[in-house]
Order: structure tokens, then C-alpha cells, then sequence
């Protein structure tokens, strides 16, 4: 069988792209290789921006997203696409079991993780203390001590956006100089409740029920010190799940899937939605808006055909 259209991921971006294909008649079908749909999202203890679901737990507004596309119609399948290849421009889906779809059009939203700091504590204290987003979680730390760890854009960008929420931010970084854009830095210099912690790298996350403490170590002199904190922000970067379509795809640097809002690939009926291509915000509802871009875009290439 050639479908319309595959989705790759059930996260936010798919689910949409589900939702939209199915109300326009789209033959879909959508792989997922984990067991539950809502990808990143589903392990969020809160999430409190996502338009009409304030303090929703991201279990609850995965599942209210899966059931909307159930409810449509959708077809999932269970499993994790390994392969990637075209024949005479139908796009070929391998599963690990071997099994292969096809399809005149396929839409990759497999999303990424963050990449860890692997220490101690930090996977206790996830979603108590500590956070991968602070778009996402800031709010929570409202005149607190806060801590971020790493010396990008991102990191640097985090620190600004805590300095206005929190009563203290601490920026961690392993080096003496920031890799951050010198207008970043130049900002972050100026916010007077943050204090920059150089050429240091967390060793261990303490807490009880919550986090309450980071021991660092200075890296030139070997000290270790305890700062008290009650969050802390890891922006070490994110590992986009791009590896299988890098060879004929078009990727930046990171492995970000380049495409615009359009989701629109390198490759004539290829498409890339949510957070695996280039962006500037990932979050639920720019993933969800391009799963929708995506189908647009689906609709108007197979009008071509
Ligand atoms: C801890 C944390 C908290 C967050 N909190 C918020 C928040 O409060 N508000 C907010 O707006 N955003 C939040 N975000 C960001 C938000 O979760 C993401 O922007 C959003 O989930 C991106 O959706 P996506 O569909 O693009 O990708 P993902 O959510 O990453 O979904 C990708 C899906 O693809 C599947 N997949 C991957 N590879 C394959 C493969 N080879 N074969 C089959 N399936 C595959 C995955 O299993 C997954 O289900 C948070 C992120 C994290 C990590």
C-alpha cells in the first residue's frame, strides 16, 4: 500500500498533523516508537502555557491530544523507523522489525531530548528542581534562587529570562569565556542578580523531596563549593533524532532538520515539523502549529502530482 502521507512521532507536531490529515481526507498512517503518544510532553509534570489548559499535567493534555486524533480516525502504528530511503520519489519507512511503508509524502516530527549533565541527582531531581526549559518552567521560580548550567545561546538567553523571575541566577559554565553571540553576553552582564560561576562544572545535585543545593568544582584549582538553590536550568544543548535521515536530508550544524514554517525539506515531499527542524522556540504550540503547516504543505504537493 502508498500512503498520502506518513507521520513520523506522536509528540505534539505529529498528533497535529494527524488531526489536520484525517479532517482532509489524507490516506495516513502514524509510526511511533514508544509505547504512549504525547512525546517529550507526556513526562511534563505541569504545563501551564499552552492556550485553554492552564496547570494541565503533560500526561493529560497528551492524552486529550491522542484521543482528538482517535476520535478522527487516525491509524497508529507501534514501532521505530530505522531506514529511510526513496524509490522513484515514493518515500520507504523501515521499521526495526524489518516491516516497510510507503508513502507519496512523510512528515518527520520525531522531535529530540536535551542532552544530560549525567550527574548525581540528576535524574531524581528532574521535574523537582531541575529543568530543561525555562520558557517552560521560569514561572515556577518566581523570586527564587535559581542556577543555569552552560555557556551558549541558550543558556545565556535562559539566564536573561530567570534574572526577571528569580530573585538570584547563578550561570554555570565550564570555560572562562561564553560561546553565546557577544550581544548576549553583553546583556547578560547587565542584569545585576547574576552571578557568574567560570570555569566550573556541576559535580552532584542535592535535595530531599526537591532540590536545595549543586556542588561545583572549579576546574583550574579543583575546589568544590555548595551553592543553595531551588532550581536548577541544564541548557547544554538537544539532541534533535535526525541520525537516519542526515544522508539525504538537509541538517545545520546540530542536526536540525533545515525547514521553515512551511516544513518544507530539501527533498520534494519531505517535511519537517515541530522541534526537529530549525526554529528559534521549541515548545508545544509552535510544534503544534507546524504539524498543521506540515499537512498544508502535504495537500498542496500531492495537488502537483
Ligand atoms: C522537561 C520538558 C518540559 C517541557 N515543558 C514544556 C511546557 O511546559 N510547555 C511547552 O510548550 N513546551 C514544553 N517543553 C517542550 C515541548 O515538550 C516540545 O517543544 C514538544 O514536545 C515538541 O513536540 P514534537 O512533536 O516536535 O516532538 P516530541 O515531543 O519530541 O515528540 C517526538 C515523538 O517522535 C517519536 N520518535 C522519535 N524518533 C522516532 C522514530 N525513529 N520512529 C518512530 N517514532 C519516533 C518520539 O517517541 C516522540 O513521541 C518541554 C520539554 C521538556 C524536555
Amino acid at each position: 500500500m502508498i500512503y498520502d502521507t506518513i507521520i513520523i512521532g506522536s509528540g505534539p507536531a505529529g498528533l497535529t498533523a494527524a488531526i489536520y490529515a484525517q479532517r482532509s481526507e489524507i490516506k495516513t498512517v502514524v509510526l511511533e516508537k514508544a509505547p504512549m503518544s504525547g512525546g517529550q510532553v507526556i513526562n511534563t509534570y505541569e504545563v501551564d502555557n499552552y492556550p485553554g489548559t492552564p496547570g494541565i499535567s503533560g500526561f493529560d493534555l497528551s492524552m486529550q491530544f491522542r484521543e482528538h486524533t482517535e476520535k478522527l480516525g487516525t491509524v497508529f502504528v507501534n514501532g521505530e523507523v530505522k531506514k529511510f530511503h526513496i524509490e522513484d520519489d515514493i518515500k520507504v519507512l523501515t521499521l526495526e522489525d524489518g516491516e516497510e511503508y510507503r508513502a507519496k509524502t512523510i512528515i518527520i516530527a520525531t522531535g529530540g531530548v536535551p542532552r544530560h549533565l549525567n550527574v548525581e541527582g540528576e535524574e531524581k531531581y528532574s521535574g523537582l528542581g531541575i529543568s530543561y526549559c525555562a520558557t517552560c518552567d521560569g514561572a515556577f521560580f518566581k523570586n527564587k534562587v535559581a542556577a543555569v548550567v552552560g555557556g551558549g545561546d541558550v543558556a545565556v538567553e535562559d539566564a536573561i529570562f530567570l534574572s526577571r523571575v528569580c530573585k538570584k541566577v547563578y550561570i554555570i559554565h565550564r570555560r572562562d569565556e561564553f560561546r553565546a553571540s557577544k550581544g548576549n553576553v553583553s546583556k547578560l552582564k547587565a542584569q545585576a542578580n547574576i552571578e557568574f560561576v567560570l570555569d566550573s562544572v556541576v559535580e552532584k545535585i542535592n535535595g530531599n523531596d526537591i532540590v536545595d543545593s549543586i556542588e561545583i568544582k572549579n576546574v583550574k584549582n579543583e575546589q568544590t563549593t555548595t551553592l543553595d538553590v531551588d532550581g536548577v536550568f541544564i541548557a547544554v544543548g538537544y539532541i534533535p533524532n535526525t541520525a537516519i535521515y542526515k544522508e539525504i536530508i538537509n541538517t545545520d550544524e546540530a542536526g536540525y532538520i533545515i525547514a521553515d514554517e512551511t516544513c518544507e525539506t530539501n527533498i520534494p515531499g519531505v517535511f519537517a515539523a515541530g522541534d526537529v527542524r530549525t526554529k528559534k522556540l521549541r515548545q508545544i504550540v509552535t510544534a503544534t502549529a507546524d504539524g498543521a503547516s506540515a499537512v498544508t504543505a502535504v495537500e498542496h504537493y500531492l495537488n502537483t502530482l
